[in-house]
C-alpha cells in the first residue's frame, strides 16, 4: 500500500507508547511501576460524573454544534478569561476532543507548506508532529539550561527566519514543570506581535501550580490585550478536573480563527462527546464545589513534588533535575549514567523497564536525549518505589 506524504514523518506519541507498553507488561504479570504518562490518578469528582449520567438519561446524547454546546463555550470563555482583560466571549472558544485536538486544529488552520513554527524545547511530544502534519516545519528552540530552558525574546529572534509563522510554548511546562513569569511571557508575546508570529500558549497545567494557594500560573490572557498580537490559548478538563478519558479541551482565540477551527472540526470529528460536554459544564459552572476538589488534588500534587525532590536528593544525587513550579513531572538528567551499552535516554529507560520494572519517558520524546521524565501523578507509594528502584539501577 502506498501511503501519503502527509504522514511520511509521523511517529506514534512516545508518551502514549511507553504507558501502553507498561500497562501491557503489568497485565502480563510483570511487576511494573508506571510513571510514564501524565494523567491524574484521581477519580473524576463524583458530582461531575453524575452530571453526565443525568444528561444521558435526559437524552443529551445527540450531536452538538461543531464548536461545542453554547453553554460550554460560554463557561469555558469565562473560565479562561477570569481576571483578565479579554472578553468572556463564547464565540472565541472551540470545544474539542481534548486539548490535543484543540492544538492540532490551531496548527492545521494556521500553518502550511513553507512555514516554520518555533517550539519551546524541551517540548510536549505532540507539538512537532502536529506542525509536521500541517506540512510546516517545526523549529525547536531551547532557552538556557541554567534558566530551566525558558525562552527569552533574544532566543526567539536568533531562531526566527522570514518564514516563521508561529510559536508554541507550554507553561507550566510539560516536561520540565518550569513556569513563565508574567513579565517574561509579556516579552515573548511582544516579540511575537512585532514579528507577526501567532503565539500558541498551551496552559493545560495552569491550575497545577505551586506558586501559592489558589493561584494559577500566569497565562497569555493575563497580559494587556493591546500588547498582544494573534494568540491561541488552549486549556481543558483533563488535568485540573481529573478527566483525561472524557476528552474535553478548548481553545480561546479570535472569533475569526475560532470559526475556521470549528469548520475544520465539523468535517473531522464534529464535536467532543456530548455527555462529556455536559459533565464539563457542571465542572466549570459549579465553581465552589470544583474549587474544593481541585484544592485536594493540588495538595497531593504539591506533597508528591516535595517527596520526589527529596528522594532524588537522597538517592540519585547524580541526576540533576529541574525544580518543577507546576504540572506533575520531574525532568532529570540521565547522561551521567551513560556507558558502553547506553548512550541515550532511550537506552537508559529501556534498562530501567527491563531491570527495575519502572516505566518513564526518555527525553528524546521531548527533544533532549540527555534527560528523562517521570510523572508524579501517581500515589506517594508508587513514586517512592519507582525512585528507589531507579536508584538501584542508576545509582
Ligand atoms: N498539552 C500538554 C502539555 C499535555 O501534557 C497534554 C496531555 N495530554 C495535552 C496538551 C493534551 O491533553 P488532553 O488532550 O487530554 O486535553
Ligand atoms: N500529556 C500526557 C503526557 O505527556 C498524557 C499523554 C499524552 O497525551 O501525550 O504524558
Amino acid at each position: 500500500m502506498t501511503l501519503s506524504e502527509n504522514i511520511a514523518k509521523l511517529r506514534p506519541s512516545a508518551t502514549i507508547t511507553v504507558s501502553t507498553l507498561a500497562r501491557e507488561l503489568a497485565a502480563a504479570g510483570r511487576d511494573i511501576v508506571n510513571l510514564s504518562a501524565g494523567q491524574p490518578d484521581f477519580r473524576t469528582p463524583e458530582w461531575i460524573s453524575q452530571a453526565a449520567i443525568d444528561g444521558i438519561h435526559a437524552g443529551r446524547t445527540r450531536y452538538t454544534p461543531a464548536a461545542g454546546l453554547p453553554e460550554l463555550r460560554e463557561a469555558a470563555a469565562r473560565y479562561m478569561t477570569r481576571g483578565t482583560g479579554y472578553p468572556a466571549d463564547g464565540a472565541r472558544v472551540v470545544v474539542s476532543a481534548g486539548a490535543k485536538q484543540s492544538l492540532f486544529n490551531a496548527c492545521f488552520c494556521l500553518f502550511g507548506p513553507g512555514d516554520e513554527v518555533l517550539i519551546g524545547s524541551p517540548y510536549w511530544t505532540s507539538y512537532p508532529e502536529m506542525v509536521t502534519l500541517a506540512r510546516a516545519e517545526p523549529v525547536p528552540v531551547a532557552g538556557s539550561a541554567d534558566d530551566d530552558f525558558l525562552l527569552t525574546a533574544d532566543d526567539l529572534e536568533a531562531a526566527a527566519s522570514s518564514r516563521t509563522r508561529g510559536l508554541i510554548i507550554s507553561s507550566p511546562s510539560n516536561p520540565t514543570g518550569a513556569v513563565y513569569s508574567r513579565s517574561r511571557l509579556g516579552a515573548i508575546a511582544e516579540w511575537a506581535r512585532e514579528r507577526g508570529v501567532t503565539l500558541i500558549s498551551d496552559e493545560i497545567y495552569q491550575e497545577i501550580y505551586f506558586g501559592g494557594e489558589g493561584a494559577k500560573a500566569p497565562g497569555a490572557l493575563d497580559l494587556d490585550p493591546d500588547a498582544v498580537g494573534n494568540i491561541v490559548v488552549t486549556n481543558g478538563m483533563s488535568k485540573t478536573y481529573a478527566m483525561t478519558g472524557w476528552r474535553v479541551g478548548f481553545s480561546y482565540t479570535s472569533a475569526e480563527l475560532a470559526a475556521k477551527m470549528s469548520a475544520l472540526q465539523s468535517h473531522v470529528s464534529l464535536n467532543a462527546a456530548t455527555p462529556s460536554q455536559v459533565a464539563s459544564i457542571a465542572g466549570l459552572v459549579q465553581e465552589e464545589r470544583a474549587a474544593r476538589d481541585k484544592a485536594a488534588m493540588l495538595e497531593a500534587f504539591a506533597r508528591r513534588r516535595l517527596l520526589v525532590m527529596r528522594l532524588f536528593d537522597e538517592l540519585l544525587p547524580g541526576c540533576a533535575y529541574i525544580r518543577p513550579e507546576g504540572a506533575f513531572y520531574l525532568y532529570f538528567r540521565v547522561d551521567g549514567c551513560f556507558d558502553d551499552e547506553a548512550d541515550c535516554a532511550g537506552d537508559i529507560c529501556t534498562r530501567l523497564l527491563e531491570e527495575a520494572g519502572v516505566a518513564i519517558v526518555p527525553g528524546e520524546a521531548f527533544g533532549d536525549p540527555r534527560y528523562a521524565r517521570m510523572s508524579t501523578a501517581s500515589s506517594d507509594e508508587e513514586i517512592e518505589a519507582g525512585v528507589r528502584r531507579m536508584a538501584e539501577v542508576l545509582g
